[in-house]
């Protein structure tokens, strides 16, 4: 027998029942939410694709850490787990904790972004490039164009372009650009990795040139994965050492604990130069907490120390974690649901300008698209799209984004491939009778970050 299907390596040992509701519960409770997977109660919500931040399983060891957790106010036990397990996984000897990802790029943006500077990266991510902003500094996208194309196949749609990485430093100089910021994974571009040789090409012209490289290293583990599938010479370095090489062509980074670290809350800015991890702290203990814990208590700390060890513990998490958002890709594939190709690390995005060609942009369909999925199944994905995009501040009309996605992000050891089945079988039946889907129109539109808590109504 050749094919051998591969499960999940782990097994149950607590579960949390889920609610099955019937069709009519279902409509009730989309009404009730004005049309909007965010204003969904989780009770009403079967398989919850909604976002894999912070919805992680954490494993017995994690929780077994959770009640030894040191709560001293100063110099807890599981502060110092914490600094020794990011010294060996990421390599990096200056450990600042903050409460989550925002946390850790607020601390980094104030300390090294003067007014008037420019920060390029790999496409921003929201609160990062905030706070960039935030700090008086301009974002400068330097992903290559790929990354922006649907139909593209590139292996690696995260890498820098080094042209325009070169061209922004032959423009504003070098002395204008206090660090690049490098996305591992990319998240807005689905979850797209990029490459180890790119990583230390980018590497060597910003220290050509006295740029820092501060990697987003939230999704560092599932880049890592992919490195090891698709990077000539890494196909036997374990997920491990790839990571240490990673970091080692950085000088710093940030992480949200919330995705990779299997944690629930958390984050921290590591760095190399113990001068700047001085200043850093200085600011850490005005915003987030004592140089010892930053934004988490003792046993969040341990249930952190305990998780980064673990995604790293063995190939064979990250391996079933990417596989399973792989397996639900594939299936929607052989189903022909159209969604963005490679499929990402963390998620499978649904192309609902292709499957809904009979709503107008305007009429949102990828909001109603997320809606019908929820109707159907239960299962709760997210609107990447217009609605997500909001107005464009000068003429009062939406922007009107190329891309128009339904979003199923996949939490890490949540759920087990029968979800993913039954979530790959509504999709499609969904899709298969997507003209009876109709348009949504608003009821109520909040002035900024409207797809939080807009509401809707069928236009017809
Ligand atoms: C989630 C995320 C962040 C922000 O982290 P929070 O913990 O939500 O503050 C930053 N960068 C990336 C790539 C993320 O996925």
């Amino acid at each position: 027998m050749s094919h051998r299907s591969w499960a999940e390596p782990w097994k149950i040992k607590v579960v949390e029942p889920i609610r099955m509701t019937s069709r009519e519960e279902r409509i009730a409770a989309i009404e009730e939410a004005g049309y909007n997977s965010f204003l969904l109660k989780s009770d009403d919500v079967y398989i919850d694709l909604l976002t894999d931040s912070g919805t992680s399983a954490m494993s017995d060891f994690q929780w077994a850490g959770m009640m030894i957790g040191d709560e001293a106010y100063a110099g807890s036990k599981s502060f110092y787990n914490l600094v020794n397990a990011v010294h060996d996984v990421y390599g990096y000897e200056e450990l600042v904790p903050t409460h989550q990802g925002r946390g850790a790029e607020h601390i980094l943006s104030q300390i090294l972004i003067k007014d008037g500077d420019y920060v390029p990266g790999n496409m921003y991510f929201t609160t990062t490039r905030f706070h960039q902003e935030h700090a008086g500094g301009k974002f400068v996208d330097v992903i290559i164009d790929e990354a922006h194309d649907t139909a593209s196949l590139h292996p690696f749609k995260g890498n820098i372009d080094l042209d325009k990485l070169q061209s922004l430093i032959d423009e504003v100089g070098a002395e204008k650009i206090p660090y690049i910021s490098v996305e591992t994974n990319v998240n807005m571009a689905g979850g797209q990795p990029l490459s180890m040789a790119n990583l230390k090409a980018t590497y060597e012209l910003c220290h050509q040139h006295g740029i820092l490289v501060m990697l987003d290293a939230t999704r560092a583990v599932e880049n890592a994965w992919f490195i090891k599938q698709r990077e000539a010479g890494y196909e036997d370095k374990s997920i491990a050492a790839i990571m240490r090489e990673i970091c080692s062509y950085s000088d710093g980074a940030t992480v949200s604990s919330k995705k990779d670290n299997l944690v629930n809350i958390g984050g921290f800015l590591a760095l190399r130069d113990p001068e700047l991890a001085k200043q850093a702290r200085a600011l850490l203990v005005a915003f987030e907490g004592l140089h010892t814990y930053g934004g988490m208590s003792g046993r969040d700390m341990e249930a952190l120390a305990r998780g980064i060890r673990e995604m790293v513990g063995t190939d064979d998490h990250v391996r079933a974690r990417v596989g399973q958002v792989e397996y639900l890709g594939d299936k929607l594939i052989k189903g022909g649901v159209p969604i963005i190709r490679p499929v990402g690390g963390h998620g499978v995005f649904l192309d609902a300008k292709a499957i809904m060609p009979h709503l107008p942009h305007d009429q949102f369909p990828a909001q109603a698209l997320t809606a019908a999925i929820y109707v159907e199944s239960g299962v709760r994905g997210m609107e990447r799209g217009i609605v997500s995009a909001g107005r464009n501040k000068a003429t009062g009309d939406h922007n009107y984004p190329k891309l128009e996605l339904v979003r199923l992000t996949v939490p890490r050891r949540v759920y087990t491939q029968a979800h993913m089945d039954v979530t790959a079988e509504s999709v499609i039946d969904v899709v298969e009778n997507a003209e009876a889907v109709g348009g949504l129109r608003f009821t109520y539109e909040p002035e900024s970050l409207r797809f939080f808590q807009a509401r809707f109504e069928p236009v017809s």
